[in-house]
């Protein structure tokens, strides 16, 4: 069976944790594309070519200290504004999303551009406050120093640089279900998206 879960949305709004939930729950591959942006970012602050960092991922680039910090993140979506790097990692993206027994990717184009043709589309979405606090409460646990104003101010500023970008921008795929967590919890936000995705007929071919 290929069947592929595609989610998008803005930084912070539960898309990875809602990802690997579902993907669990159904018994489907995961993957997580924003690692590999930032695992490219991890590269270039070192001093790689963003192109040549891109097409030389490894698995032990994924597994590196500090690829979730803001640092790594705003690095991240710099490169990923670059036609050529986006380039350089869309077929591993794209053959993860049809691979047999289902996938689910979470990121910013998947149903836009690595996988239109995915079964099920999820935009997921919270308000900025709100995804600036989940962040911050994460943040504070790593005991990690930061203010909740800089964490807003984060993730908005990479938000519009993802936004506005000329190419594969986060915008909603068209024939993608809005799904909105600013006052659902993670296991609310996992029930609604299994209800979506249980009751559609290609999960029984
Ligand atoms: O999802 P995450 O916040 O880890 O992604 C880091 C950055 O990688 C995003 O801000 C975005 O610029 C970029 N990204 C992207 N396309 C994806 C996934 C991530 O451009 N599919």
């Amino acid at each position: 069976m290929i069947f592929t879960i595609a989610i998008d949305g803005p930084a912070a709004a539960g898309k990875g944790t809602l990802a690997k939930a579902l993907a669990q729950h159904f018994g489907f591959a995961y993957l997580d594309t924003g690692l590999l942006y930032r695992a490219t970012a991890r590269k270039v602050l070192d001093g790689l070519d963003p192109v040549a960092a891109a097409k030389a991922l490894s698995t032990h680039d994924f597994t590196r200290d500090g690829l979730r910090t803001a640092k790594v993140g705003q690095g991240a979506s710099k490169i990923a504004a670059m036609p050529k790097v986006r380039a350089a990692l869309i077929d591993f993206q794209q053959k993860f999303a049809r691979q047999q027994g289902g996938a689910v990717l979470d990121g910013r184009d998947i149903g836009t551009v690595i996988c239109p043709q995915a079964e099920i589309k999820l935009f997921v979405t919270a308000s900025d406050e709100v995804r600036a606090a989940r962040r911050f409460a994460e943040i504070s646990q790593k005991n990690e120093t930061a203010t909740l104003a800089l964490v807003l101010e984060d993730l908005r500023q990479r938000d519009q640089r993802d936004r506005d970008r000329a190419t594969a921008p986060m915008i909603q795929a068209q024939n993608s279900i809005l799904l909105d967590t600013s006052d659902l919890d993670a296991s609310q936000a996992l029930a609604k998206a299994i209800a979506i995705v249980a009751v559609h007929p290609g999960l029984l071919t």
